[in-house]
């Protein structure tokens, strides 16, 4: 095959990744990053006196790109500490348990969300499979999954069968899954989740807040970097993307262009909005770019005075819908992170607004700092982790991954398995879209 040029666009894990496969074949590949560093929404920086995680932590064995990733760089693992007390607030008033009672309390509606998880996902790496005209399933199957799509998750829970608390509980839990209003988040997206964790929660709590790298995401994606021959141009945006059948034009912050043979786009949906192209997306995409998807949340780290081992819920209303213990500090400290479903009703670097929420579960706990990364008011990923509004499961990531021409996209938020979530799904597309470019440029 004669010389190829190819750009990436966003050096996260799916570019880095992507570029990774296209230099493997001999392609010529660049990447430019809109950032002055690479990682994207994977980002492991000191803070606080501690090396934390500002995007992605968790990762797991049942989640396969990652995990060949962990095994091809040697990166170890190690788990999360268990909580002591739980505290979830129903009817305005704190409940104080263990955390297995917590568990207990949540197992029967969660039961009720995952509900058709098995039928609605046979093969959960293929998430739309059921609404393929050759899926040998019940007549009524994709007309059922469509509906499942809309209206919010906790909408089964609402007909008198399940308790206040129960509601609660799942609205607290969700809030921070979905990372967004759990009133606009997607039904489907939870029993896609359920299905990939063989439809157990315990599995699905330790796929998803378990197991953290010993040196942290920078770990891998550095590692990635440091074999790539490739240039990475840091904080140089893309601007423009002209795109045809047999090649793309780029144009980049200041006014340079950059021709090649193909483009792989991997900015998040919620970035994709700063990037002009040309001919224009479909309507479709156009229509995704421009609701934006469910993930408005945010990611909090908060130290606090003393060794505290607790997990904390809050239903909807309250900023911060989940609270736990992280690290342990040799000062006598206690790391916490948290997660919310609205990025706005909260200073992710305001002590005293953070103390006034930790205080409606725990008023002796004392704030001494907080910080995190605002994501969504980022331009350069406009999001937290990809979740589907209500619609968006069924008409939505889907569009972008096919576009007819020298364009491609990649991307967590696109992908198959892991739609949206975890880094596993970024590495599943950097690798399928850069495949699909070198048999097209094979052709
Ligand atoms: C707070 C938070 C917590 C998370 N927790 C977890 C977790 O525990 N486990 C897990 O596995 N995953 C987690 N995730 C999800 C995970 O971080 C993402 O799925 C994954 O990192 C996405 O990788 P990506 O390459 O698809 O996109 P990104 O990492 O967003 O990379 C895209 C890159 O494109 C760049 N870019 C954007 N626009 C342009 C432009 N116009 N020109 C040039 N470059 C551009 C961006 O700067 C970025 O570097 C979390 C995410 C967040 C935000």
């Amino acid at each position: 095959m004669p010389t190829h040029q190819v750009v990436v666009v966003g050096a996260g894990f799916a570019g880095l990744v992507a570029a990774r496969e296209l230099q493997t074949a001999g392609i010529e590949v660049e990447i430019y990053e809109a950032r002055d560093r690479i990682g994207g929404r994977a980002w492991t920086q000191e803070r606080m006196g501690h090396l934390l995680e500002l995007g992605a932590t968790w990762v797991h064995w049942m989640q396969p790109f990652i995990w060949t990733e962990i095994t091809r760089y040697g990166q170890g693992i190690y788990p999360s500490p268990d909580s002591d007390r739980a505290y979830w607030i129903t009817g305005g008033e704190v409940h104080e348990g263990t955390e297995a009672e917590l568990d207990a309390i949540l197992s029967r509606p969660q039961g009720k969300i995952f509900e058709d998880s098995r039928e609605f996902f046979p093969n959960p790496h293929e998430p739309l499979r059921v609404l393929d005209q050759d899926y040998d399933g019940p007549a009524d199957l994709p007309r059922r999954f469509r509906a499942a799509d809309r209206g919010g998750v906790l909408d089964v829970l609402r007909h008198g069968e399940y308790s206040q608390e129960e509601i609660d509980l799942c609205d607290a839990y969700w809030s921070a899954g979905y990372n967004g209003y759990t009133a606009t988040g997607s039904p489907l997206m939870a029993k896609h989740w359920a299905s990939l964790s063989d439809h157990r929660l315990s599995l699905l709590d330790e796929q998803t807040l378990r197991f953290k790298l010993t040196n942290g995401m920078k770990g891998i994606y550095e590692a990635i970097a440091a074999d790539l021959i490739c240039p990475i141009h840091l904080d140089t945006p893309v601007r423009k993307v002209g795109h045809g059948g047999d090649g793309v034009r780029l144009t980049l912050d200041g006014g340079e262009t950059v021709e090649a043979d193909a483009v792989i786009v991997t900015a998040p949906i919620g970035a994709l909005r700063q990037i002009e192209f040309s001919p224009g997306l479909s309507e479709a995409c156009r229509t995704v770019v421009d609701q934006g998807l469910n993930c408005t949340g945010f990611k909090i780290w908060i130290k606090i005075r003393g060794h505290h081992s607790l997990i904390a819920y809050a239903p909807t209303g309250n900023p911060i819908a989940l609270i736990r213990s992280e690290y342990f500090l040799d000062d006598d400290t206690t790391i916490l992170v948290g997660f919310g479903p609205d990025h706005t009703r909260i200073d992710l670097q305001d002590s005293e607004a953070v103390q006034e929420v930790i205080r409606r579960w725990r008023p002796d706990l004392t704030v001494l700092d907080c910080d995190g990364h605002d994501w969504v008011a980022d331009r350069w990923s406009g999001q937290t982790w990809a979740t589907p509004r209500s619609g968006q499961f069924t008409d939505g990531w889907h569009h972008f991954r096919e576009t007819g021409t020298r364009l491609h996209f990649a991307g967590a938020d696109i992908a198959k398995g892991w739609n949206g979530v975890v880094v596993d799904g970024a590495i599943e597309t950097g690798i399928t879209a850069a495949r699909r470019v070198l048999a097209e440029l094979r052709d």
